[in-house]
């Protein structure tokens, strides 16, 4: 959570610019992203990787804003995308598609014929009947699909049963002992190039082990399928990997990559790396007003302007999320409240039990919120959705306008 720091005034810094400031500019809820942490914890993982041959494909549903993709793009990223939309994401901010992974258990004929016309990398093929459908759209169109087998390698990624993606309870991928039938299938249909094998096992992973267990069964599986004469090109072992939001002890980008490289050093295939949260959760914050302090029964409540359609982590999953002042002030009392907002739900808040020095008007920050915070929100009671900002140094500038009330009504027919 190194980016966004208190300066020595105590106020709230996004690189070379004081929260607040940004805060009245643009109002809340804010969305405010840091460039230099974007550009740092992609060179974490590049540096990392060294000489070895790999691809970052950055997976942009964590944040899909067409300004984070074409920085990313920029950096040499590739894209693991879930849907066409995310291709047309990536298209519209200049990335290249022939570095594009498209995973996704659910993909339409649409879709398919979408992604091949734009000719990516690979498709990550989720089921046998997936890759029949894939196998005949590229025939019927003369053309041939990359496919890989997202294989679920049945690991425990110990972590929150919602984003954890890689056990056999799970909708997603194939298990190990069908996938190695599903390459020998792939092998006789049309259409088709066998390009590698995938694998996606959670997120916000916080010990490394869950990864060396997966890809110490990928490579078992790798070396079944070379005795049967199914020679791959790559190995990609999905994202996941954690970030600091309260007292987490994630391994660093480093440890992680030299970790993943010892495992498959000497395989010979390019390795692909998916990181969404690791990327984007602390290069970005989101800010709120305090609108009322209200004494309940039991708890007194904070209440902002920022609501679970602005992001929906502590709702959804119970994330903790931290939030802080935007400002220091000592001379109000310290308290304990939960930060809520407008929505009218019971699960609409940010935050519980938290000690805040705060009165209204003031400005609240909440940290790690890049990732899965605007890609998540919504629309739900009519709210518009937030401004998101990127600031570079002393600079700033509004990467997604505030929606104004037409945003809302947008399509619809009286
Ligand atoms: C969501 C997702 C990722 C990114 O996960 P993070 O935890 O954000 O790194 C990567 N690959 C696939 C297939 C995903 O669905």
């Amino acid at each position: 959570m190194e980016t966004f720091e208190r300066n020595e005034k105590g106020s709230m810094m996004a690189e070379g610019v004081s929260v607040s400031s940004l805060a009245l500019q643009y109002g809340t809820p804010l969305y405010i992203y840091s460039e230099k942490a974007l550009r740092d914890h992609f060179s974490e993982f590049d540096k990392s990787a060294g000489d070895f041959p790999h691809l970052i494909c950055y997976a942009v549903k964590a944040n899909s804003n067409l300004s984070v993709l074409r920085l990313m793009a920029s950096l040499g990223a590739g894209f693991d995308i879930v849907s066409g939309g995310e291709l047309a994401r990536v298209l519209k901010a200049g990335g290249d598609t022939a570095k594009v992974v498209y995973s996704g258990v659910a993909k339409t004929e649409k879709e398919i014929t979408f992604a091949l016309d734009a000719g990516i990398l690979s498709f990550n093929v989720e089921s046998e009947a997936e890759m029949e459908r894939i196998s005949s759209i590229a025939a019927a169109a003369g053309k041939t699909a990359r496919v890989s087998v997202r294989v679920n390698p049945d690991v425990d990624a110990g972590t929150h049963p919602y984003i954890s993606t890689g056990l056999k309870s799970n909708k997603f991928g194939v298990p190990v002992e069908r996938a190695f039938s599903l390459y020998k299938r792939a092998r006789d249909l049309p259409g088709l190039e066998i390009a590698g094998i995938d694998c996606h096992i959670g997120s916000q992973l916080t010990s490394l082990a869950p990864f060396e267990d997966a890809i110490d069964r990928l490579i078992r599986l790798i070396d079944r399928l070379r005795e049967e004469g199914i020679n791959l090109k790559h190995i990609d072992v999905g994202g996941g990997l954690g970030v600091v939001y309260n007292n987490e002890v994630p391994p660093s980008r480093k440890a992680y990559m030299e970790t993943i490289l010892k495992k498959i050093q000497g395989l010979g295939l390019l390795l692909i790396c998916e990181p969404g949260r690791s990327l984007v959760a602390n290069a970005g914050i989101l800010v709120s007003r305090c609108e009322y302090l209200k004494e309940g029964e039991l708890t007194d409540f904070c209440i902002v302007d920022t609501a679970m359609n602005d992001m929906i982590r502590p709702s959804l999953y119970q994330a903790w999320m931290k939030i802080e002042e935007a400002e220091a002030d000592e001379s109000i009392p310290e308290k304990v409240f939960n930060v809520v907002g407008p929505v009218c739900e019971t699960g609409d808040f940010l935050g519980k039990e938290r000690s805040l020095r705060v009165k209204p008007g003031d400005f609240l920050v909440m940290q790690g919120a890049g990732a899965y915070g605007f890609s998540m929100s919504s629309n739900y009671n009519s709210r518009t959705r937030p401004c998101e900002v990127m600031v570079s140094g002393t600079e700033h500038r509004v990467i997604r306008r505030r929606e104004s009330p037409e945003d809302l009504w947008r399509g619809e027919e009286l």
